[in-house]
Order: C-alpha cells, then sequence, then structure tokens
C-alpha cells in the first residue's frame, strides 16, 4: 500500500475527504496521483495555484489552502473549488464580489487562530460571531460559508495539538448551533497535516491536508 492508499483508508474511515497539498510540487508529482485517481489538491499561492490549474486537467478540485490576500482573489475566482483560510471580513466580501461576477458560488471556510504561535491567521471567536451577525452578511450570496479550518501549534506535543483541534470542533459546533441551525451546507472543519491529521480526524475532522506524506519533503 503506498502513502496515498494509506491516508485515503483512514480518512474514508472517517467519513471525511482528503486535501493533497501539492504546493512546491512539479506538474508531474501532481499528474502520479492524479492518475491513482485522487482529484482534489491544494495549494496555498495565488500564483502558482493559477499556473497549475491552467496546465492541468480540468478535472482536478483546486483547493486554496493558504492566507489570501483581497486584491488576489480575483485571480483564481473563475475556477477555485474551496478557499480555506478567510481571516478577515474584507476577504469575505472580496469573495462575494469576485463570485459573484462569474456567476459562481464559491464555498468558504473561516479561519480560527487555535494555535500558540501569533504567527498563524485567524479569525478570534468573537470577531466571527460579530460578522455573522452583521446585515452585510446577510447580503453576501455568492460566497458561502460552509465550515472552519485551522491550524494546530508546531509541536511534538500531541495533547496539545489535540486540544488545539478540539477546540476548533467546539467553535464549530457553537457556530453550528447559533449561526447554522438549518443549513445543511455549513459542515466542514478543515484540520490535519502530515504529522496530526489521524489525531484530527479522531477530533472531528471532515477535511485534512496532507502534503508531505503524500508527495515527500518539501
Ligand atoms: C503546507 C500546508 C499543509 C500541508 O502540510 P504537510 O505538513 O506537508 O502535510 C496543510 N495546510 C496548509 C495551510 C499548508 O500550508
Amino acid at each position: 500500500m503506498n502513502a496515498l492508499e494509506e491516508i485515503l483508508g483512514k480518512v474514508e474511515k472517517y467519513g471525511a475527504r482528503l486535501v493533497a497539498v501539492s504546493k512546491t510540487k512539479p506538474n508531474n508529482a501532481i499528474l502520479e496521483i492524479y492518475n491513482q485517481g485522487h482529484k482534489i489538491f491544494g495549494e496555498n499561492r495565488v500564483q502558482e495555484l493559477v499556473e497549475k490549474q491552467a496546465s492541468m486537467p480540468d478535472d482536478i478540485e483546486w483547493h486554496m489552502i493558504g492566507h489570501l490576500q483581497s486584491k488576489k482573489v480575483k485571480q483564481i475566482a473563475s475556477f477555485v473549488h474551496m478557499i480555506h483560510a478567510v481571516d478577515s471580513p474584507k476577504l469575505l466580501k472580496e469573495i462575494d464580489k469576485r463570485a459573484a461576477q462569474h456567476e459562481r458560488i464559491i464555498p468558504v471556510l473561516l479561519q480560527f487562530h487555535i494555535a500558540k504561535e501569533s504567527t498563524k491567521y485567524g479569525f478570534s471567536q468573537d470577531e466571527v460571531e460579530a460578522l455573522l451577525r452583521s446585515e452585510e452578511f446577510k447580503t453576501f450570496e455568492n460566497a458561502k460559508i460552509v465550515g472552519v479550518m485551522g491550524m494546530a501549534t508546531f509541536t511534538d506535543d500531541m495533547d496539545q495539538v489535540r486540544s488545539e483541534f478540539k477546540s476548533l470542533k467546539s467553535i464549530f459546533d457553537h457556530l453550528k448551533t447559533n449561526y447554522f441551525t438549518n443549513n445543511e451546507d455549513f459542515k466542514e472543519i478543515s484540520m490535519g497535516m502530515s504529522g496530526d491529521y489521524t489525531i484530527a480526524l479522531e477530533e472531528g475532522s471532515t477535511i485534512v491536508r496532507v502534503g508531505s506524506l503524500i508527495f515527500g519533503k518539501r
């Protein structure tokens, strides 16, 4: 069994999905995975994502998983399948605008700051609740919030990682109960990478983003 099959086996056991993170990897490496039947890939830089999308098979679902500047949304709005790291009202508004121009609905995830490190991007729970209660939010029709995303602290302390994943799951549950009760689309928790995806699955992840375990070290 190769790495992809092994990861897919675990992911499917939990009814979750795998985004194969192909950042920095050449097209031939991506095609090798694609030819095994996997069609969901993630990139974290706009330029690289645009170039790969243009030169790779059309039925690939491209996920933008990295920090995204508002001014770059227009470059990916015509094709991106999901945007994982929405971390400001301004970015959400821009995605809504650009998606509308392409007559598309773009599913997005709200990124939460769950790690101890101060370098990681993301909303606090208060910021998101203010956004969800705002009048402006109710006018967004083309950026569709389908869940939450987070990155755990980069550490060997797996108890800490687990507790950070638990905190994202509880934020999800709170938002689901209070703001998305009858909204079946709000169901995604994007958490877990090469070093911690099995813990993430145990803690309720629905989308894991795994790169180096599949493609090798970057
Ligand atoms: C690079 C990256 C990943 C994958 O990291 P690996 O450790 O290689 O699995 C997941 N999520 C985000 C946001 C990334 O930038």
